[in-house]
């Protein structure tokens, strides 16, 4: 079954008497080799255990079967539990299991825990624009050990998750996800490699997890906060924006850690790596546990 033919896709849509839904981001992919590259990315070895979030019609679904080890496909869909029934019908034997549920409801840790104990896990998928970032950070936030994670997604967003601290699409999502570990853009997909066709184009991305975090904060909340706050406030100095976030410190306190820390006291938080935001944060933590202990002194 030749799932990048659009007139079989048609078909299949209209068989099922479905459309595409768009509350569901549902642009599927037409381009065999596009959907060889992102399975091939998605893992170095054959052990590997592959969740895909929105196998859609299955297309990157019946590749990764041909690939790893195991399948796990959450579909949010029901209208296409059927569909895929159908078309992952030649699949290996007991490789893909679908299941119909929201990813961000899904229990990653129980549906995952057999996995994680037989081998390698990764996350694949051509992923709903309408949610990338929750579903991203919520697969980052899970601490759960994925090797990497490989996901098409806006080509916009892709360069804002690639950058480095100083470049202009570096935000606050780049310096978190820096923290989980290191994305790279794999290659660009123009709109025209989907039916329906998206208004933008896309870009593969992989980010490789780190097993050991090379920061490692005294309080990773207060990390999270530190990067929100630096960012939250954009056109303002980070001192002034750390001070708008941080209203139990005094904004001299704050500038005298960013100028101990190196910086230049007018620097704007999207200069900061996340090295540098965790430096910071253990700062504020540093300050907040000094002055709680002279606060208890008097
Ligand atoms: N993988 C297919 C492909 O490449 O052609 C479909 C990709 S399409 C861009 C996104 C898929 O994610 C759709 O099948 C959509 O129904 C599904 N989806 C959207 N939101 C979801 C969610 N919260 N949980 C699970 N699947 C979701």
């Amino acid at each position: 079954m030749n799932l990048c033919d659009i007139r079989t896709v048609r078909d299949i849509m209209s068989l099922y008497n479905l459309t595409p839904r768009k509350e569901f981001g549902q642009n599927f992919l037409t381009n065999p080799a596009v959907v060889e590259d992102i399975a091939a990315a998605c893992s170095d070895t054959k052990q590997a255990t592959v969740l895909e979030i929105g196998p859609g019609m299955g297309v990157l679904t019946r590749e990764l079967a041909c690939r790893y080890r195991r399948v796990l496909a959450v579909e949010i869909d029901r209208g296409l539990i059927p569909v895929l029934k159908y078309t992952l019908s030649d699949c290996p034997e007991g490789v893909v299991t679908v299941l119909n549920q929201d990813i961000m409801k899904t229990d990653l840790a129980a549906l995952l825990a057999p996995s994680f104990a037989e081998g390698p896990v990764s996350v694949c998928a051509n992923l709903p624009y309408y949610i990338t970032t929750p579903i991203l950070m919520r697969l980052l936030e899970s601490g759960l050990p994925f090797d990497s994670i490989t996901v098409m997604i806006q080509a916009e967003v892709a360069d804002r998750l690639c950058a480095g601290a100083g470049d202009k699409a570096y935000g606050a999502i780049t310096a978190v996800l820096n923290y989980y570990g290191q994305a790279e853009k794999l290659f660009r997909v123009s709109a025209g490699n989907f039916i329906p066709a998206p208004k933008v184009d896309s870009a593969v991305v992989r980010i490789r997890l780190y097993r050991e975090k090379p920061v490692q904060p005294r309080d990773e909340k207060l990390l999270f906060d530190t990067v929100r706050f630096a960012f939250e406030q954009r056109r303002k100095t980070l001192v002034n924006a750390l001070s708008a976030g941080f209203s139990d410190i005094p904004k001299q306190a704050i500038q005298s850690m960013i100028q101990d820390a190196g910086h230049r006291p007018d620097i704007r938080g999207e200069r900061l790596d996340i090295a540098a935001f965790a430096d910071l944060a253990d700062r504020i933590a540093a300050y907040r546990a000094d002055a709680c202990a002279k606060g208890s002194d008097t």
